[in-house]
């Protein structure tokens, strides 16, 4: 250990210890003790705190106590000449340092200073949800936490870029003489959000406990781990060394005139590493710091420097073990999950397809194994090169497969992957499904050579990589001629016409057998979906159809036929078999499932719910809250906090995570009444139902009934709600109790 590390390490500590005392006490001299303190929409208070000691802090009172702890673990300055052999001094001033800075965050969004632009603070639940479950269950390898800011903008690009390919999500905060990795990236134009995996957390260093308290939330919410004394914020951190890879960059140097103006690593930067090592994380630095190379807490180094700009990612990713899946596909443009959420401005666009502007579509089919030439790809019509920049061209991408394992029901299964596949491609936009898509192509794609041809390069690839147990061929054909696109467009309708017939048409009365979904046991142990034709799995993306095409698809994998057997209860859907199947998947926590009941039974809850669905004892009815909702509902909660309380693979009688499309179902909660049950949803999740439950209403005769369900609009309180019932004489008013 060194000991220059360890002096600055500790000194850094004081000081930020010092900084949360003088501001802590400030605001209780202003505004009092007990006033509340916290981070938006995070029903883990201070989370960092609340991970390592188990404290709950709700006011400045809890935020001192909590100081107060922290200035237990500082060690003693040290002086000149003391030597500091041992890492456990550096590793409690980390934690010390911790709890400090995490408090100095939370004192900006008491006094209205956060988040400014381009930065985004902290990282609510909702988004720890979405995104946490893929850090922890292995879809992203990892994080970097990238301190302070490269020597040039072009080379903050490339860096980021280099990230964004691997999938690895980007952590930014603090500076380095004066600047910060993410203003480079703003200066450049680079959209930095939870889609494009480029996370501009702050511009101080303290900013790091963003990057922290998200990984110890994962830990929690994941994990399973409940907060308490030492032993669990031990167990906390032990989880994040195994599961979340995560390593920080220390870039470049600062400007510090005490130290006759040399270039130097800040105290507070030191003091803020040996809290990430804490936590498993390992420090790369491209300067030439001292190295920490004993394994300890780290199963690798803790601190390596002096690693080249060019070589920093190779070493990280080799230091921390990640392992990284990189599909080589022959397109001049970088490729990765990174990629996936980016956008393309209007002003950064060379070519677009579909949306408003033409006609497109896309589809795959399996065809004989004979009329498949392997890897064709045919444009048919004008490429990007051939029209002016700006133009919109109408696209017909066609997807031929064959394979002897190929089913017709696989089409579908299949198909949606081509979104995911062609939005990875960087400088690639691409939105919707079948013929809905709208896809733009930037200018720096096309520059860098991007055609038509790589959409079929791209698909070529990912397919035979993903899909080789059922493809063996596959080709793709590139319409652009419009009279083309419209003649194939009227064919492809008819297809999906018939596919949607099938599913929508089907009844759960008309099958002897349903289909269970353990995907999420990764994080949710005893978490079964199960999946009906009329009620599709909770996170909206496995209907009855695409889970029996998994199933042929992967047998081993996630989804297995399950026998209704004898029905126990018809109302409320309670099968023998299917109970059988629940307590043996559920490792033998429950007994009895219910497929159409909120109250009795109802299935449990993983943690990616599209909806929320809860009682209001108060109105007699079911109120639904989507995900993108983040204020507070009637039921005095907003989304993330119920998720809270709900998910996990419980069930909790009155309340229900479900899929979108099951709200317009003829067994949406139908042993509580059905879809007249529902008083309040948010306007945005209105819209975006309103089509399919239209056509459902118009079917029970009750066409006007949506404007009876209210929305933000109309009530925020329970009170106001039930006010809003009377006057529209809603129907719940007169239905049986329901609880
Ligand atoms: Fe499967 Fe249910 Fe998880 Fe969706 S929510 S992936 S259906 S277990
Ligand atoms: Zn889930």
């Amino acid at each position: 250990m060194s000991k220059l590390i360890a002096k600055a390490a500790i000194r850094g500590a004081h000081r930020y210890f010092t900084q949360a005392k003088k501001e802590l006490e400030q605001a209780v001299v202003s505004h009092g003790p007990e006033e509340n303190i916290g981070f938006p929409n995070t029903a883990y208070h201070l989370p960092l705190i609340l991970a390592l000691t188990g404290m709950e802090v709700k006011t400045l009172a809890d935020a001192q106590n909590a100081l107060q702890y922290a200035g237990k673990l500082l060690p003693e300055l040290p002086a000149d000449s003391l030597w500091l052999p041992y890492l456990g001094h550096t590793l409690d001033a980390g934690i010390a340092t911790l709890i400090a800075e995490e408090i100095i965050e939370a004192l900006k969004y008491f006094n209205g200073y956060e988040p400014q632009e381009p930065w985004l603070g902290f990282t609510n639940d909702s988004i720890l949800r979405t995104q946490g479950i893929k850090l922890v269950d292995g879809r992203m390898p990892g994080f970097a936490a990238c301190v302070g800011a490269l020597p040039t903008n072009e080379q903050a690009v490339e860096l980021a870029r280099s990230f964004q390919e691997r999938s690895i999500l980007v952590f930014m905060f603090s500076s380095s003489g004066g600047k910060s990795m993410a203003e480079q990236l703003y200066e450049e134009g680079i959209e930095m959000n939870w889609d494009t995996y480029l996370i501009p957390y702050g511009k101080d260093t303290s900013a790091a406990v963003y990057a922290l308290n998200f990984a110890a939330r994962a830990a929690m919410t994941f994990g399973g781990i409940r907060p308490g004394g030492l032993e669990e914020a031990r167990k906390i951190l032990l989880y994040n060394k195994e599961r979340v890879h995560a390593f920080v960059l220390a870039l470049g140097r600062d400007f510090d005139p005490g130290q006759n103006g040399e270039q130097v690593i800040t105290d507070e930067k030191y003091a803020t590493a040996a809290g990430a090592i804490n936590f498993g994380f390992p420090v790369i630095a491209d300067s030439n710091i001292p190295q920490i190379l004993p394994r300890g807490i780290c199963t690798y180094e803790h601190v390596v420097s002096g690693i080249s700009l060019d070589q920093i990612v190779n070493k990280a990713v080799e230091v921390r073990g990640l392992k990284l899946k990189i599909s080589e596909i022959p397109i001049p443009v970088p490729y990765g999950a990174g990629f996936e959420g980016e956008r393309v401005r209007k002003e950064q666009m060379q070519i677009q397809f579909g949306g408003k502007y033409t006609d497109a579509f896309e589809i795959l089919r399996g065809l004989p194994m004979n009329e498949v030439n392997d890897g064709a790809i045919e444009v048919i019509g004008p490429d990007i090169d051939n029209v002016e920049e700006g133009t919109a061209l109408p696209l017909g991408i066609v997807v031929e497969v064959a394979g002897r394992n190929f089913k017709e029901d696989f089409e579908s299964v299949l198909e949606r992957r081509i979104h995911h596949y062609l939005c990875c491609a960087y400088g690639i936009f691409h939105m919707g499904q079948r013929d809905i898509p709208w896809i733009r192509v930037s200018k720096e794609a096309f520059q860098k050579g991007f055609r038509l041809k790589h959409f079929g390069e791209i698909l070529v690839a990912k397919f035979h990589d993903e899909f080789s147990a059922i493809v063996d061929k596959i080709q793709v054909k590139l319409y652009t001629d419009t009279a083309k696109v419209q003649e194939l467009l009227k064919q492809a309708k008819e297809v999906y016409y018939q596919r949607d017939e099938r599913i929508m048409g089907m009844q759960d009365e008309d099958v002897d057998t349903f289909y269970s979904c353990i995907l999420c046991q990764s994080y949710a142990p005893n978490h079964v979906c199960i999946v009906t034709p009329q009620r599709l799995g909770l996170c909206g993306a496995y209907t009855w159809v695409d889970c029996g095409a998994s199933f042929e698809m992967d047998p081993h994998g996630p989804n297995r036929p399950v026998k209704k057997g004898a029905c126990l209860d018809e109302k409320n859907g309670i099968f023998d078999e299917v109970n059988q199947y629940i307590s043996q998947a559920s490792n033998g926590n429950l007994q009895q499932v219910s497929m159409y009941s909120i109250m009795v039974d109802p299935q449990t809850s993983c943690g990616c719910f599209e909806v929320i669905a809860a009682v209001l004892p108060e109105t007699n009815g079911i109120m639904l809250v989507n995900r993108e909702y983040l204020e507070d509902t009637p039921i005095g909660m907003n989304f993330s906090t119920m998720a809270g309380e709900i998910g996990g693979g419980i069930q909790t009688p009155g309340f229900l995570g479900i899929g979108k499309l099951y709200i317009s179902s003829e067994k949406f909660v139908s042993a509580e009444g059905g879809i007249k049950r529902v008083v309040w949803m948010p306007q945005q999740l209105k819209e975006e139902v309103k089509d399919r439950l239209q056509k459902r209403l118009q079917d029970i005769g009750e066409p006007e009934f949506l404007d009876k369900i209210a929305t933000e609009k109309d009530a925020t309180t329970s009170e106001e709600l039930l006010e809003f019932l009377h006057k529209v004489n809603h129907p719940v008013l007169e239905m049986e109790a329901i609880i």
